[in-house]
């Protein structure tokens, strides 16, 4: 076939994920679609995986597309012609121990919350779907029945060919050699056969996507990582339609394929393949076999079992497959370059997700943003730093080496670490903080006691820090706390049509009087709530935009790429120019009056007010404003005076009890008060009016904003579902998201934050209250409500308004 000389898209990869998004694009979106493939179609990673197919995750929008894959693989054949080798075997998670044990029954939870069904069975159950199987350690396994098993080849071939029968043209040996630009968009895909004219470009290329993103300017952190399994001779006795197994314990997964087993597994020691380019002539190959590196797996896999030890092995398939810092696939467009999209990453997962990444990148390309929440996914979720290739494939062998070990919560990880510190680190830490991560930042997640070893232990109950944070929780409730908060995102808007600007991209009014502070959540077409911060009016002309650590990226393109065509309006970011210090707390003024002279007295300084104040000879950003729920400022200092600060406040603080805190105590404070966090409780699936935020919204005002449309159709109709804060009485229950909302016995929701409020004395969670026929204030109080805990059900009682509220000084709930 001959290269056309322009196409609206075009997808550069013929793996899975480019031929699914080739398909998607053709047949639900009608568009002109070219993919290119450097080899033959499958030649990448595609054509030598083992085909297990799980769903069930963690983010309930990606459960969402695995499951889509499925439903896709059911039935692709029916209208292509090609089989998929699709099998619904149902997959056995295998349990040895009491605290996978406790994992399974939270994700038994989690599925249930996201409308799957997984049961926990015995080990005799297990025995008798799996008889080959040695079952004398096992505590336990899940069972997911419509988990099962797909030929990865026959997957793609069967999307190339519904790709090509709605329209797209695929074509084989032509190589993408980079990319025409114009003013940081891409004008024309060059090859080696010639260059194609497009409007958009999806960057499908696996492993080599890195490399490809680079062409244009666009930064992928994956790291290709060896993996390897083996294919075994029949078994006498192993049934056609045995159930996949994966056996955590022992870092192992089986699948039955044609009468013997295909078997792999995660080890703790990966081998990373090149942090260079890779080959582009890798077309249908594999490393060397190396049992010496198999063999932790062999031994594992012989012990569950022992049949094994009678069969030989048919093949080994040692490839190469990309993986990412956090173990989750590459989505969206890149904040690089306007058109450039990218679809990669998927950490051994990505016949599983193909279907449905697929589906939702083609959506994406087509309507610019997202079609539900992909938060986790998202390239906008990295930053400069992922640009280190060292770092990013240390940090990737990490997420690696912990793929089947038990997820406890709070987890950290530890490689590539101190890599950003604050100016207060060392402070800190003679301090004895204890740091966790967020975006490469060390932050202070709590500071251990006089006599406590500084450092996490992880448990699946109350972990080792559950008391000291206790105190540092109670301390800002009764004294004054300060947090390093540096990493916070900082952006500066400034010129003539700023204010224009941001009347368009934030839902709230922040064109107030210089000198004022607004809370703003930033929508999407549909009214989801796409980014929730902070903007300071400074001038007439010029805004500081304060937003979370870890979302530095994606608001940032969220501004950018919204201003206006042709006003005048610059974006920059500061984070690096601001170290970031809050004093909260009923002392929080005494203590900030004993280091400056600017008057802090409520009616000088009042909420939602910014000012320029001196602190030890700096003029400093104060900002009051709280996440706590208590009194207090944010001062934003100059990076290089924020220690100067810092130990003024701590000397003058002294006599009204200061003290540092950490995060882990501003998550239980912002639980009791009511805040939502972005990316959990609030998200693009949810808009301000079901998030309880419809307060923040100007549409009484008479200005056009981004969702405004949404938001005035929304409503004018019942809400089908509505945020509310729940507690339950046993205080050793621990929360931690996704439990399942029950009302009067029914399931209605699940659990989008959990935790425990020290002041109130019990757990709390948030979620949101389902139903299709409308969610009032009558129906949400009037039902009888539960939390299904792992597995457990716990009467829990709903709340509306904050669980604490400083200014009536009472406890709720
Ligand atoms: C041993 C092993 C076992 C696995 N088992 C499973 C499993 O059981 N379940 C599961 O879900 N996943 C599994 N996977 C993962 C799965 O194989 C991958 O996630 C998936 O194939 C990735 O598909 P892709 O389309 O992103 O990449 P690829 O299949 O690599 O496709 C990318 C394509 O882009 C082309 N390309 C690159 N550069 C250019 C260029 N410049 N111009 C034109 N074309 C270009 C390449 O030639 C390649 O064909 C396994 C992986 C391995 C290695």
């Amino acid at each position: 076939m001959s290269l056309p000389a322009h196409a609206e898209i075009v997808v550069i990869g013929g793996g899975i994920i480019g031929c699914s998004t080739a398909y998607h694009l053709a047949r639900d979106h009608k568009a002109d679609v070219l993919l290119l493939e450097q080899g033959k179609l499958t030649s990448g990673s595609t054509w030598h995986a083992a085909g297990l197919v799980g769903q069930l995750r963690s983010s309930a929008s990606i459960t969402r597309v695995l499951k889509y894959s499925v439903e896709l693989y059911k039935k692709l054949d029916a209208e292509t012609g090609l089989a998929t080798g699709w099998k619904m075997t149902g997959c056995l998670r295998l349990a040895t121990s009491q605290d996978r044990w406790t994992e399974f029954r939270r994700l038994a939870t989690t599925a249930k919350s996201f409308g799957m069904e997984m049961q926990l069975i015995s080990p005799a159950e297990v025995k008798k779907m799996w008889p080959l199987m040695q079952v004398d350690d096992l505590v336990g396994a899940s069972w997911l029945p419509t988990d099962g098993q797909a030929s990865p080849s026959d997957i793609t071939q069967s999307l190339a060919k519904g790709a090509r029968m709605h329209g797209a043209k695929l074509i084989e040996a032509v190589r993408v050699t980079g990319f025409a630009m114009k003013g940081g968009r891409i004008t024309a895909v060059k090859t080696d056969k010639g260059d194609i004219a497009c409007e958009k470009v999806v960057n499908c290329a696996g492993q080599w996507a890195r490399q490809v993103g680079a062409m244009a300017g666009i930064n992928v952190p994956l790291q290709p990582v060896k993996h390897q399994y083996v294919i075994t001779e029949r078994i006498p006795g192993l049934a056609t339609d045995a159930p996949t197994i994966r056996d955590p314990d022992r870092r192992t997964y089986f699948k039955e394929e044609v009468g013997g087993l295909v078997f792999g597994g995660y080890e703790p020691n990966p081998q990373a393949w090149t942090t260079g380019d890779v080959p582009n002539d890798w077309e249908f190959r594999l490393f060397d076999d190396d049992y010496d590196h198999f063999e932790q797996h062999m031994a594992q896999a012989l012990e569950r079992v022992p049949a094994l030890g009678q069969i030989g092995i048919k093949q080994m398939i040692n490839g190469p497959e990309s993986f990412t810092p956090d173990g989750n696939f590459i989505l969206g467009v890149a904040p690089e370059c306007e058109n450039m999209f990218v679809g990669a990453g998927f950490n051994a997962f990505g016949i599983a997700s193909g279907g449905g990444a697929g589906w939702v990148l083609a959506q994406w390309v087509v309507d610019g943003e997202a079609p539900l929440d992909l938060w986790v996914v998202d390239i906008r979720r990295f930053s400069g730093l992922h640009a280190s290739r060292d770092w990013v494939r240390d940090r990737t062998l990490e997420a690696y080496g912990k793929h089947y070990t038990v997820g406890f919560p709070h987890e950290e990880y530890e490689s590539g670490r101190p890599r950003i510190v604050s100016p207060l680190y060392e402070r800190l830490k003679r301090h004895r903080a204890v740091f966790g991560s967020k975006l490469g930042w060390e932050r202070p997640n709590w500071f251990a006691p006089a006599g406590m070893e500084p450092r996490d232990v992880y448990s699946m109950g109350r972990q080792n820090w559950f008391d000291a944070v206790g105190d540092e929780h109670r301390h800002v409730r009764e004294k004054v706390g300060i947090f390093d908060q540096s990493s916070f995102a900082k952006y500066e808007l400034a010129g003539k049509d700023a204010g224009k600007a941001l009347d368009w991209i934030c839902a709230n009014d922040v064109g107030r009087p210089v000198g004022r502070l607004t809370y703003t959540q930033l929508l999407n077409t549909r009214g989801g709530i796409e980014a929730d911060l902070t903007v300071a009016r400074l001038g007439e002309d010029r805004f500081y935009i304060v937003t979370g650590t870890g979302f530095r990226t994606h608001d940032f393109g969220r501004i950018r790429d919204h201003i206006g065509e042709g006003l005048d309006a610059t974006l920059i970011d500061v984070t690096e120019e601001f170290g970031t210090l809050s004093l909260m707390g009923p002392r929080a003024r005494d203590a900030l009056a004993a280091v400056t002279k600017a008057d802090v007295s409520n009616a000088a300084f009042p909420f939602g007010h910014g000012r320029e104040i001196e602190i030890a000879g700096t003029v400093v950003r104060a900002l009051r404003v709280t996440y706590v729920g208590e009194l207090g400022w944010e001062l934003h200092v100059p990076i290089g005076a924020t220690g100067t600060v810092f130990d003024a406040l701590m000397a003058a603080g002294e006599p009204h009890g200061i003290r540092p805190v950490g995060y882990r105590a501003l998550e239980s404070l912002r639980l009791e008060k009511g805040y939502r966090a972005w990316g959990s409780d609030i998200t693009p699936n949810d808009n301000p009016l079901e998030a309880g935020l419809g307060w923040a919204v100007k549409l009484r005002k008479n200005t056009d904003f981004l969702g405004r449309k949404a938001l005035e159709a929304a409503v004018a109709r019942p809400m089908a579902k509505r945020f509310a804060g729940f507690t339950v009485d046993d205080p050793d229950i621990v929360l931690v998201g996704r439990e399942t909302i029950l009302r009067n016995g029914e399931a209605v929701g699940y659990l989008t934050s959990g935790g425990y409020g020290y002041t109130i004395g019990r757990p709390i969670g948030f979620g949101y209250v389902r139903n299709p026929g409308g969610v009032d204030d009558a129906f949400l109080t009037s039902g009888e409500y539960e939390l299904v805990v792992a597995m457990e059900r716990t009467r829990a009682r709903i709340a509306l308004e904050p669980l604490y509220d400083p200014q009536a000084m009472k406890v709720k709930g």
